[in-house]
């Protein structure tokens, strides 16, 4: 059986660096606020090329947090707007409510995936404050228009990173360096972005975790207190904050597996391509390299996941699992479409829909064999479609 991630693997790749860290935690006896946490925040916030970052616990948080401080700082107020893609994973969304802010639908291009960022100027009001994009499958989604755009109207832009640890973007007239850094890595592009941890992700702990990643100094000042109850001091309040943070053990994890993510980002590209080059499934819609380069060669899409169209989806997956491959759908529900968002159950996306009607998301990882993606391939290219 081809599994679709097998995160067993992926710890037992890093072993035994990762028994030793958790033990160095075990021992040393301080497991919250340590020097772990310290060091980690440090070491990413080099990697992205950013002054700030914050470890938080989860990436739900992160994203939250930042439009918190922001309400904090008086910069937004309950009711303004916030532009999310239509097509994103609910968290993204969660954050935007949890604020009681308001989330503007807006539809995603149809070749990426991502938030059309043709289609943003249209959606703003005198009331909109952010635009939230989202770097959907691991596939950066960035423009200088969209920059342009911001400052044009005076809005901040919050980067959902999640999927996307370590993808890069390099503009039109490859921008020189910025803090240091030739190219300017997701997570460093907005006024702050949301990290997360989670198992899966790219870059994955050992359970939950997730991370602040910015340039503001208040804006980091103020999440650093919103996720710890609120508190710059202890016993000294400042806001109604949370209990929102990374422990010791998720960041000594995670300070072993970061120094490998760009090699195991370009092991998930050296896939990517093979499935490029070998699938052959008629009527398959195959994701589209984000520059003119190779896909190899391209550090727009750290993928993520690998994500296909099918016109035929159910059917194809039920071949690919009688097969023994194991495949996923990055999602079935679009967030408008869901209960928890029931005031949006009658609004139509139909690219959004569609999107949800029709992907599928192949086994892509750092640990998949050659046999693996090789037998994926020969089961995609014996599907006989009914059309
Ligand atoms: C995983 C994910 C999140 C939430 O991260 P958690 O760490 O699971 O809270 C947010 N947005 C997107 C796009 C994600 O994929």
């Amino acid at each position: 059986m081809v599994k679709f991630l097998d995160i067993q693997k992926i710890t037992d790749s890093f072993e035994p660096r990762l028994i030793e860290a958790v033990q160095r935690v075990v021992r040393n006896g301080w497991y919250l606020l340590g020097e772990e946490v310290a060091a980690f925040e440090k070491e990413y916030a080099s990697y992205i090329g950013v002054k700030h970052c914050i470890g938080v616990a989860n990436g739900l948080d992160a994203l939250r947090l930042i439009m918190k401080a922001w309400l904090e700082m008086g910069l937004m107020k309950e009711g303004d707007e916030v532009i999310v893609p239509a097509n994103t994973y609910i968290a993204s969304i969660l954050a935007v409510t949890d604020n009681r802010l308001r989330p503007v639908l807006v539809e995603p291009d149809m070749t990426t995936y991502n938030l059309d960022l043709a289609k943003v100027e249209e959606h703003i009001t005198p009331r909109t404050r952010a635009i939230m994009v989202v770097h959907l499958y691991g596939r950066v989604c960035w423009s200088e228009e969209l920059e342009q755009i911001a400052a044009r109207h005076n809005l901040k832009i919050i980067e959902d990173n999640a999927q996307a640890a370590g993808a890069e973007w390099v503009d039109a007239g490859g921008r020189p360096a910025v803090s240091g850094h030739m190219v300017r890595k997701t997570g460093s592009l907005g006024d702050a972005a949301g990290n997360s941890f989670y198992p899966g992700k790219n870059l994955g702990a050992l359970g939950d975790g997730g991370a602040v990643t910015t340039n503001d100094d208040e804006l980091a000042r103020v999440v650093r207190a919103l996720a710890n109850y609120g508190s710059t001091k202890k016993y000294v309040n400042d806001y109604q904050g949370l209990n929102s943070r990374l422990d010791e053990i998720q960041a000594a994890v995670l300070r072993v597996k970061l120094p490998r993510l760009d090699e195991d980002n370009r092991r998930r590209r050296h896939i990517a391509r093979q499935y490029h080059n070998l699938i052959s499934t008629p009527g398959i819609i195959l994701p589209v390299a984000t520059g003119t380069e190779s896909i190899e060669e391209d550090h727009g899409h750290v993928y993520h996941l690998f994500v296909i169209r099918h016109y035929e989806r159910d059917r194809l997956q039920q071949h690919l699992t009688e097969n023994g491959v194991q495949t996923l759908i990055h999602y079935p529900i679009p967030p408008h479409k869901q209960r928890a968002y029931s005031h949006w159950n009658t609004m139509t996306f139909p690219l959004t829909e569609q999107i949800h009607r029709e992907v599928l998301s192949l086994p892509v990882s750092q640990v998949m064999e050659e046999e693996e993606y090789r037998r994926v391939v020969e089961i995609l290219n014996n599907f006989r479609s009914n059309a």
